[in-house]
Parts: structure tokens; sequence; C-alpha cells
């Protein structure tokens, strides 16, 4: 693996963090205390191209590999971890699937808006009832003619008060093989669609996390993605490479409990010299810094593996359990340096874990992460 960055990667990298220093830092105490980011955001990271790495230009995309895809969402997760996630679920799990699993009519119909920013996508799997069991959902779709009529409820579901897409997972088929999911893309406006924001979460406060609700929700036969049945397979592949980027996020998290922690070791004095001169807490700071490194390089191994074409879903399982559990530690870590201040949110290091903390339970917990990672070594699922 070659660690150097091409010339447009380091552009691209420049970029993102000018971006976020820019428009995003300024403001994450007041979206956080307001529970809600800006949606001019969304435009901005249109106009960026941050909405359409990877997706080819014809479709509106802005190209680039998946390592500037994790710069990127590094620069962003060092930012604000809800603006971060608009770009993993809009981009990483809705866009990103279309351009792989989509018809023609699929990519034009529904791409352009979503790089530009224009249009907000989000990814519906969980339901109340099944989170990690995810391929037990309960949704249904039922064929009507050239239709199917869609019944059930999403639960936890990121961008889903915003979105106007929402690539939905029911059951549609019980034939065999494919636990009989499948894959549609519905807009949001659909009548019988209905959506309600939760509220009261611990992190992410930024972002509209949302409980979706379908009655007799009626969509054409157009709008399943891929063929009947393949659901769980479209799901399972956007997770794989969502991972990656939940994983970059998590690197900027700690990369801002580093940044935060070393700034404020150098300048808080106590015992008549600044903090940075005593030796534990330079411990703390040494240990987010590995932590931030171990975390980059197995995230950058990931688009590295997607970049050569090779396997990469068990990588991208350790880089998520690890650079997950990584920005929770060095988040508190960072919190310790901090003194009581971190406990304030005039002070980055208490948001920072907080929103740090949900990366550990979402696109498969640290517990689900080790048992994909188990099958693969050891052959036996132990799910
Ligand atoms: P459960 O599955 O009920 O798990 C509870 C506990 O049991 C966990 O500790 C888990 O690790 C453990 N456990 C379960 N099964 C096993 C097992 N076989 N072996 C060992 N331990 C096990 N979902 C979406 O579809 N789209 C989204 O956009 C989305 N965004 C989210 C945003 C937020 C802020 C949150 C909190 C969640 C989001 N989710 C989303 C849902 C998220 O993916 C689920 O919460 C997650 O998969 C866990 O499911 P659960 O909460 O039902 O927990």
């Amino acid at each position: 693996m070659n660690l150097e960055l091409s010339e447009e990667q380091t552009a691209v990298r420049q970029l993102a963090k000018d971006f976020t220093d820019r428009e995003i830092t300024p403001h994450v105490v007041q979206w956080d205390r307001a529970e809600s980011v800006d949606r001019a955001i969304v435009r901005k990271l249109g106009a960026l191209g941050f909405l359409g790495l990877t997706i080819p230009e014809e479709y509106g995309g802005s190209g680039g590999d998946h390592l500037a895809y994790c710069l990127v969402t590094e620069e962003l997760g060092r930012g604000d971890s809800s603006v971060r996630g608009i770009v993993s679920v809009s981009l990483g799990l809705v866009a990103k699937t279309v351009a792989h699993w989509g018809t023609e009519e699929q990519k034009r119909q529904w791409l352009p808006g979503l790089t530009s920013g224009e249009l907000v996508g989000c990814f519906g799997l969980t339901e109340p009832g099944t989170g990690s069991d995810a391929g037990n959902l309960t949704t249904r779709a039922v064929r009507d003619g050239d239709d199917y009529v869609i019944n059930g409820s999403k639960m936890f579901i990121t961008n889903g008060t915003w979105a106007d897409v929402v690539l939905l997972f029911a059951r549609s088929t019980d034939a065999p093989g494919h636990k009989g999911v499948s894959a549609f893309l519905v807009p949001t406006d659909t009548p019988g669609l209905t959506r309600r924001e939760i509220h009261g979460k611990l992190g992410l406060r930024g972002q509209a996390t949302a409980e979706l609700f379908l009655e007799d929700v009626r969509v054409p036969a157009s709008a399943m993605l891929a063929s009947e049945g393949k659901g769980f397979s479209v799901a399972m592949s956007a997770l794989a490479k969502g991972r990656m980027s939940v994983a970059a996020g998590c690197v900027g998290i700690a990369q801002a409990a580093l940044d935060s922690a070393v700034k404020y070791a150098t300048e808080r004095e106590q015992f008549g010299r600044t903090i940075a001169h005593h030796q534990l807490v330079q411990e703390l700071i040494t240990d987010i810094a590995v932590d931030v490194d171990a975390a980059r390089l197995l995230t950058w191994r990931v688009a590295d593996l997607i970049d050569r074409g090779q396997p990469f879903v068990t990588e991208a399982s350790k880089a998520k359990l690890f650079a997950s559990e990584a920005a929770v530690r060095a988040a508190n870590n960072a919190l310790q340096v901090f003194g009581g201040y971190g406990y304030i949110d005039e002070y980055p290091a208490g948001k920072l874990l907080r929103d740090a903390r949900v990366m550990t339970l979402y696109e498969g917990t640290s517990q689900i992460q080790k048992l994909v990672i188990g099958r693969a070594l050891t052959g036996v699922s132990a799910f």
C-alpha cells in the first residue's frame, strides 16, 4: 500500500479541511444545542463535490477514489459528526448504492440531485423489532399489478425527516435463498409515508434521526433497486463500504480530540507550569495519538483495497470496530486533559465523546463486527 497521497488527494483533503474550519467548526456548539445543523450546509457540501465523491461525472458526481472519500470524511468528522453523517448516509449508503445497483433510469433520476445536495437520501433498514438481526425485518411489500404496496415502520433513520428519498428494505417474497428482502427507492412525499423526528439523543444532536411509518405506500415496480429478493445483498454491500466511512469519521473525532488536548495542555497551567509538563498528561495525549494513527491506517487500508478491487469486507469491519472504540477512548482521554472544563460544552471534548459513542452502535455494533471478523477467521457463523 502506497501511503503517499497523490496531488488530487492532497488537494481535496485541504479543501475539506478549509471548509470544515470555515463553515462547520464555528457553529458546532450552537447546532448541538439547537439539535439541528443549518440545512444550508447540504448545498455547500454538494457545491464542493463532497456529495459526489466516487460517483461518475456523467451522473453529476465528482469522481475521485475511496481514499479521497476517506480524507474528506475524516475532515468533516473532525468538525462535526452530524455533518459527516449526512454525507456518509446520503452519498455513502444511498447514492453509491444506486450507482452500483441501479438501472440507467434510476441513476439518472436520483444521482444528479443527491450529488448536488438538491436532494437528501436516507437508508431505511432498522426497524423497532430488528436492529442487529436486520435480515428478519417485517416491513412488507406486496405486489399489486404494476405496483408494490408497502406497510411497516423503520427506526433510527439518519436524515429521516430531511430526506427526499429513502432506500427502503422490505420483505417482498418468501422465495428461499435471499431472506426474501427487496430494496426500493421511495420518494418521501409518497402518500402513506409519515415521519417523526427522534429527540433527546446523547450525541449527533444536529442530525435529523427519525422513525418512518409506511401505511399502504404504493410505488411502481420500477422503484425496486436490483432484482426481487436481492435486497439483503444490497443492504450488506452498502454497509460494508459504509463501515469504512464511519471509521473515517471516527478518525476525524480522534484527531479533533488530539488537536484540542495538545492545545489545551500547552496553555493551561497547574503547579506553576503548563499541564503538558506533567508526565501523566503526556500519557493521555500519547494514547490519543497512537489511536489516531492506528485507526487511520486501518481505514486507509480499506480504501486502498476497494480502489484496487480487492476483497475488503472483513477489513472494513476491523477498521470500524477499532476506529469507533478508539474514538470513544480518544475523546474520553481528551476530556480528562480538559479537567472540569471538559465537562461543559464551551470546550469540545464532551461533544466529541457523545458523538463518538454511537459509532460503536450503528452500521453494526462492536459485537456484530467481532462476529463478522470471527466468521472470516474460523469459518463458523456465531450470529
Ligand atoms: P440490538 O440489535 O437489539 O442489540 C442490543 C445489544 O445486543 C447490542 O449490544 C448488540 O451488540 C447485542 N447483540 C445483538 N445480537 C447479538 C449477537 N448475535 N451476538 C452478540 N451480541 C448481540 N439504521 C438504519 O437502518 N439507518 C440509519 O440511518 C440508522 N441511523 C442510526 C442513527 C443513530 C443515531 C442510531 C442510534 C442508530 C441508527 N440506526 C440506523 C440503527 C442502528 O444501525 C441499530 O441501532 C444497530 O444496528 C443496533 O440495533 P439495535 O439498536 O436494535 O440493537
